[in-house]
């Protein structure tokens, strides 16, 4: 029986009004006996004493929606807002009954904002789960269970690697090698992120130090780190973290890139002299996975970026019967080479793949047909496998120095 609510919280000193503005609406919106209290800084609960059927609740989150919907008048200007409910009915104390509707509050919220949840027995057992790998991770990174793997970049006329993708795996003690898709959202949720990419930039910059030391002929090597948008709102946390990996591993700033998402470029994530200051380092960034996003050219002009990594949906385009599979790729391709952006393109898979790809212009490229990704041991065995100056011909097979 109790409605916990959380508005999208005031930033500014009008806050004080509009949030006595929003509890006269909630209010309003009550029936008699209802009761309701504000709990937190934005955030009100209604304790309903008499409730027939859960439908009166869901009906009752509506109507605090409804009350909502027309925008704010406050010192002149008009707010927006909106309102996100958690509905938790008969528990046993007013304890349990907060904690429960709070739980559904944070799933509505998760959903997107603006609607309402009720509270089941399986969002009790996910935010355990939640709060056990949150705890997990934090552990992780004091045990250095993450590992780095690379998958190479290779020139596609020499067809040699000649740049190392950094890619994050938890080396979990029970259940195995976790891939980035399971862990890092979450990092980025609780923060972990932060220790977790500096963790990364400094373990890639010594592994490629470790890969020129014992190979100095391959002098051009460089490695790629992926960052995440939470890691651009450090401020100069980042720039340091670089700047202190680059010195401590002798590396020329040429020889690091970073790569962020289409996605996160775009939404203006973080400080933008950041990414300036960066690129002053001489710290080269790319757009990753460019094209699945607004794909805009006329942004693509404005990123403070060098290089360009295509997307891989657009070559696995190019085997659907289209009527010119590979106009969309070379499209991209000119228009990047014009800008004076290096272009990558991510998901080689099938074997006419780079031919094609050299063919309109460009140079490198990434995916499963060159190389997965290996652990750095296994990265270290493709230099080998690989001897300088490789001309011509499909690519040797790579797969025996898997894991
Ligand atoms: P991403 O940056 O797009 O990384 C490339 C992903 O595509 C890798 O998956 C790689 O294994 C996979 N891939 C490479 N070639 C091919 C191919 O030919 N075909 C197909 N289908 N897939 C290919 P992985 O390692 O699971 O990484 C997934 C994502 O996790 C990465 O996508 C990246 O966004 C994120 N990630 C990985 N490491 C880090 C990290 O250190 N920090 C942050 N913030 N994110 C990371
Ligand atoms: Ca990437
Ligand atoms: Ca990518």
């Amino acid at each position: 029986r109790w409605l916990s609510s959380r508005q999208r919280q005031p930033r500014t000193a009008i806050g004080d009004r509009l949030l006595r503005a929003t509890a006269r609406r909630l209010a309003e919106a009550l029936r008699p006996g209802d009761r309701l209290a504000r709990i937190g800084s934005d955030e009100f609960a209604v304790f309903v004493p008499r409730l027939e059927a859960l439908a009166d609740a869901s009906q009752l989150a509506r109507r605090l929606r409804a009350a909502m919907r027309s925008p704010f008048k406050v010192a002149d200007r008009e707010i927006a807002m909106t309102i996100s409910t958690g509905i938790a009915i008969g528990r046993p104390s007013a304890e349990e009954m907060l904690h429960a509707a709070g739980l559904a509050l944070d799933a509505a919220r998760r959903g997107g904002g603006d609607g309402f949840e009720v509270f089941t027995a399986m969002m009790r057992a996910a935010a355990l789960r939640r709060f056990d790998t949150e705890v997990d991770l934090q552990r992780a990174l004091e045990r250095d269970e993450f590992v780095l793997h690379y998958q190479p970049i290779f020139d596609l006329e020499r067809l040699e690697p000649v740049h190392f993708e950094a890619l994050v795996r938890w080396q979990h003690p029970v259940r195995g090698l976790i891939p980035p898709s399971l862990f890092v959202p979450l990092a980025e949720q609780n923060g972990t992120i932060r220790q977790l990419g500096r963790w990364a930039i400094h373990s890639a910059c010594r592994q490629l130090s470790a890969w020129r030391e014992q190979y100095p002929d391959r002098s051009g090597l460089g490695v790629s780190v992926n960052v995440s948008g939470v890691q651009l709102h450090q401020n100069s946390e980042l720039l340091r973290d670089i700047e202190q990996a680059l010195h401590t591993y002798h590396l020329d700033p040429g020889c690091l890139m970073l790569e962020i998402t289409e996605t996160v470029l775009m939404k203006g994530n973080g400080d933008p002299d950041l990414l300036e200051a960066i690129r002053a380092l001489g710290v080269r960034i790319a757009v990753d996975d460019f094209g699945v996003g607004y794909s805009s050219f006329r942004y693509l002009r404005n990123l403070p970026v060098d290089t360009v990594k295509i997307d891989r949906s657009f070559i696995a385009a190019s085997e659907s019967p289209n009527r010119d599979p590979w106009t969309v790729m070379q499209m991209i391709i000119e228009f990047c080479t014009r800008l004076d952006l290096e272009v990558i393109a991510e998901g080689i898979e099938q074997p006419d793949h780079p031919r094609r790809l050299r063919d309109l212009g460009c140079r490198h490229g990434q995916g499963f047909l060159l190389s997965p990704p290996f652990s750095a041991a296994g990265a270290t065995g493709l230099f080998a496998r690989s001897p300088r100056g490789l001309t011509g011909g499909p690519p040797p097979p790579l797969e025996s120095a898997a894991e």
